[in-house]
C-alpha cells in the first residue's frame, strides 16, 4: 500500500516495543517509527524526515500527540494509506479503560484527511462494539469477530478470606517454577504481598505506576527473561506484554469490569498451553470499590456500579464460568459442561425453579418493564418499601407472590433467567428488565428451569486479628494449648511467660505445626539459637499430640513468615554490639535517640537473636543493681515494663531498666 499508515494507540511505553517488533520485518530502521512527548527536537525531525520521504510504512501516535496542532499540520502533508485504532475499546465509556481524548480521534482524521479507519480491540461487549462504531462514524463497518472463547484457560473463584496470603503462597509453591500474575488493586497491596512472597522463597517482583520508570521496566524485563516466576501487579501491568507461558493470572481482589477480568485472565497461557486464573473474591471488596467511586461524577459512578454488579454475578454464580463470560460479550455457548472451570468440575445440586421463573417473568410484566432487579424481587417478596406504596405496586398480583422464597434464590433465577435468554436487562437504561420473545414463549407453555444455587461468599472466617505483617493463628484451640503450656514451663522455671516464646511466635505454631526441631527452628522468634533446644521438645510434642488426635492436615513445606522490618539497619546495630560499641556512640552514628536505639535491640531480641550488652551495661551500672532488676522482672508474670518501672523507678532511670531487660530477656530466654 502507498504511504504511511497512522496507527493510533494509547500506551506511550508500549510504542517502542511495537516499533522494535515491526523494525525485525524490515531492513530499513525507518520503515516504523512513533510520534510522542518522549522525543526529543532532533529525533522528532528525524521521523518526518523518513516518513515524508516515504520509508516509513506505519507511525504510532498517541492520541494527545495527535491533538497537537503542529503535529495535525504535520500530517496534512503526507500520504496516509490508512488509520488504525488501537485499544478502541477505549473510546466507550462502558469499556473498562474509557479515555476521553479517544472521543476526538474521528474529528482529527476528518481534519487531517478522510482515509479508511480499522478499529482494533481484544475485549468489547457489543455495546462498547456499538460504541466504537458509532464514535468512529463507522456503523456500516464490516465487523470481524474471532471467538472469546479460550478453552485452554481454567477458571475458578474462591472465598477471599483473612488467609488469602497464605492461600496465595500455598499455591504458588504447588506451581514450582512456572510464571504468573497476581493482580492487586491497590500498590500498598502490591508492594507488600511481592514482600511476603519473597520472603517465603518466592522470586517476585512488584510492579505498579507509582515506582519509577526505570525500575518499573527493570522489574517487567526480569519476568520476561524469567528472572522472577511471578510478577506482582496493579492492571497497569500487562498491556501489550506477549509473554506466552503465563501459567497463572491470580485475581487478589475482584475485578472492577468483567472486561478486564477477561483482558487480564486473556493473558494466561497465550502459547495455548495451561492457564490457570484464580480470582479471590468477597462482597466485601465491592463495599470497598463502591466507596472508592464516590468521588467521582455521578454518571460514571452508575456506569461503575453497573460492571461491578456483572463481576459479582459472575464470581457469585454457579453457572459454568465460561457460558457466563461468553454471554457478556455476546457469544453463545452451547456446551452443556465446559469441563476446565470450577462450577462445571465440581457441580453445585440443580433446584427446580419454573414456578419462580414464571413469577418473575410475570412480576416484570406487571411493573411495566420499567424496574431493577431490586425491586423486582422486592415486589415478588411482599416488601413494604416507601416506593411501592407510592407506586401502589402492593395493590398489584404479584405482589407477594414469592414471599416464601429468600432473596439469594431469586436473584439467581433472575441472573439463569438472563443467561438463558428470557430476560434481557437493558445495559443503557442503568439495568431495566424486560422479558424476551423468548421469555413470553416460554410463559404461554412453561418447561422444567432448572438452576444451581448461588454461591455465598460472605465472610466465611471468623474474623482473626492480624497484627502489622505477622500472621495470625488460623487454629485457636492449639494457640490457647500452647500458651498453657509456656504458663507451666514458666511457673517451673521461675520466668515470665513471655521469655519462653512470645505470642506471635505462638501464633505461627498455632498456623503452620511444626513437629520438628527442624521445622520449630524457622517459626519466628525461635530461631536457630538456644530456645528451640531448651523449650522446643514439648511444644513439638503437643503440637504432634494436637495434629494426629484431629487429623490435621499440615501446610506441606509452607512456612509463611513475617517480613521483617527495617533489616538493614538492625543488622548494623548487631555488627555493632559485636564490635563493642558503646550503646550511645552507635545511637548517634545512627541518627537515632537512646530510647530508638533500645527500641531497636529489644525487637532484635525478642525475634530469637542473642545480644550481649554486657560490656556497655557493666560500663554504666554496679552488677548489683543490675541483680537487682532482674530479680524484680522474675516476680512479675508479663513483659509488660510498667509494674517493675513502678517499683524501682525511683531508684533506676527507665533506660537503665530497658537495658537490664535486654540483658534478661537475652540470658534467660535463649
Ligand atoms: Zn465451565
Amino acid at each position: 500500500m502507498e504511504g504511511t499508515a497512522i496507527v493510533i494507540s494509547p500506551l506511550i511505553a508500549l510504542m517502542k516495543n511495537q516499533v522494535d517488533a515491526m523494525r525485525h520485518f524490515s531492513e530499513k530502521d525507518g520503515i516504523a517509527h512513533f510520534l510522542n512527548s518522549s522525543l526529543n527536537k532532533q529525533a522528532i525531525d528525524q521521523v518526518k524526515e523518513d516518513v515524508v520521504s516515504g520509508i516509513t510504512k506505519l507511525l504510532y501516535v498517541a492520541p494527545e500527540s495527535l491533538t497537537k496542532e503542529d503535529n495535525i499540520d504535520f500530517l496534512r502533508t503526507i500520504k496516509i494509506s490508512f488509520y488504525a485504532v488501537d485499544e478502541a475499546h477505549c473510546i466507550s465509556e462502558w469499556g473498562h479503560d474509557f479515555r476521553p481524548e479517544y472521543r476526538k480521534i474521528r474529528p482529527i482524521i476528518n481534519e487531517i484527511g478522510s482515509r479508511p479507519v480499522i478499529a482494533l480491540t481484544a475485549t468489547a461487549t457489543p455495546k462498547v462494539q456499538h460504541d466504537i462504531q458509532k464514535n468512529l462514524g463507522m456503523v456500516d463497518a464490516q465487523v470481524f469477530k474471532s471467538s472469546f472463547n479460550r478453552p485452554n484457560l481454567y477458571y475458578e473463584v474462591r472465598t477471599k478470606t483473612s488467609n488469602v496470603d497464605i492461600d496465595i503462597i500455598k499455591y504458588i509453591k504447588s506451581q514450582e517454577g512456572k510464571s504468573g500474575i497476581i493482580y492487586c488493586l491497590s500498590r500498598k497491596t502490591v508492594e507488600e504481598l511481592a514482600e511476603k512472597l519473597v520472603v517465603n522463597n518466592i522470586k517476585a517482583l512488584p510492579y505498579h505506576a507509582g515506582m519509577d520508570g526505570a525500575k518499573r521496566t527493570e522489574n517487567q524485563d526480569a519476568f520476561l527473561h524469567e528472572e522472577v516466576d511471578v510478577i506482582v501487579a496493579t492492571i497497569a501491568f500487562g498491556m501489550g506484554i506477549d509473554k506466552p507461558d503465563v501459567r497463572f493470572v491470580i485475581h487478589y481482589d475482584i475485578p472492577k469490569s468483567l472486561e478486564g477480568y477477561y483482558q487480564e485472565t486473556g493473558r494466561a497461557g497465550r502459547d495455548g498451553g495451561e492457564g490457570q486464573c484464580i480470582t479471590f473474591y468477597t462482597n466485601k471488596d465491592l463495599q470497598k470499590l463502591e466507596k472508592f467511586m464516590q468521588g467521582k461524577p455521578l454518571a460514571e459512578q452508575e456506569i461503575g456500579k453497573q460492571l461491578l454488579i456483572e463481576t459479582a454475578a459472575y464470581a457469585e454464580s454457579s453457572v459454568c464460568r465460561r457460558k457466563t463470560l461468553l454471554y457478556y460479550f455476546g457469544e453463545p455457548y452451547d456446551g452443556e459442561n465446559c469441563g476446565n472451570c470450577d462450577n462445571c468440575l465440581n457441580p453445585k445440586k440443580l433446584i427446580e425453579a419454573k414456578d419462580e421463573l414464571c413469577a418473575a417473568l410475570e412480576t416484570i410484566l406487571a411493573l411495566k418493564e420499567k424496574f431493577r432487579v431490586g425491586y423486582i424481587i422486592d415486589v415478588m417478596r411482599g416488601k413494604s418499601t416507601n416506593d411501592i406504596k407510592l407506586y401502589k405496586h402492593n395493590e398489584l398480583d404479584v405482589y407477594g407472590c414469592k414471599d416464601d422464597v429468600d432473596e439469594k434464590m431469586l436473584n439467581a433465577v433472575i441472573r439463569q433467567g438472563i443467561i438463558g435468554g428470557y430476560i434481557a436487562r437493558d445495559v443503557e437504561n442503568f439495568g431495566l428488565l424486560r422479558v424476551t420473545d423468548k421469555g413470553k414463549e416460554y410463559l404461554k407453555e412453561p418447561l422444567s428451569f432448572k438452576i444451581a444455587e448461588d454461591k455465598d461468599y460472605s465472610e466465611i472466617d471468623n474474623e482473626i486479628q492480624i497484627k502489622g505483617g505477622t500472621t495470625c493463628a488460623v487454629d485457636p484451640v492449639l494457640f490457647s494449648m500452647l500458651k498453657d503450656l509456656r504458663k507451666t514451663i514458666a511457673k517451673k522455671l521461675d520466668l515470665p511467660p513471655y521469655v519462653i516464646f512470645q505470642d506471635p511466635s505462638l501464633e505461627a505454631m498455632a498456623t503452620t505445626y511444626p513437629i520438628s526441631l527442624e521445622e520449630l527452628q524457622k517459626i519466628p522468634g525461635v530461631g536457630a539459637g538456644g530456645k528451640a533446644k531448651r523449650y522446643g521438645e514439648e511444644f513439638i510434642e503437643l503440637i504432634k499430640r494436637h495434629v494426629e488426635e484431629n487429623e490435621i492436615e499440615r501446610p506441606d513445606d509452607l512456612w509463611v513468615r513475617t517480613v521483617p522490618n527495617k533489616s538493614k539497619p538492625r543488622l548494623e546495630i548487631i555488627q555493632g554490639i559485636d564490635r563493642k560499641i558503646p550503646l550511645n556512640e552507635l545511637a548517634r552514628s545512627k541518627c537515632i535517640d537512646f530510647n530508638e536505639i533500645l527500641d531497636e535491640i529489644e525487637s532484635i531480641v525478642s525475634s530469637g537473636t542473642k545480644i550481649n550488652i554486657d560490656y556497655y551495661l557493666n560500663e554504666v551500672m554496679d552488677e548489683e543493681d543490675q541483680e537487682e532488676i532482674i530479680e524484680c522482672f522474675k516476680d512479675f508474670d508479663s513483659d509488660d515494663l510498667e509494674p517493675v518501672i513502678k517499683e524501682l523507678g525511683s531508684v533506676y532511670s527507665e533506660e537503665e531498666i530497658r537495658m537490664v531487660r535486654i540483658k534478661f530477656l537475652s540470658e534467660m530466654g535463649i
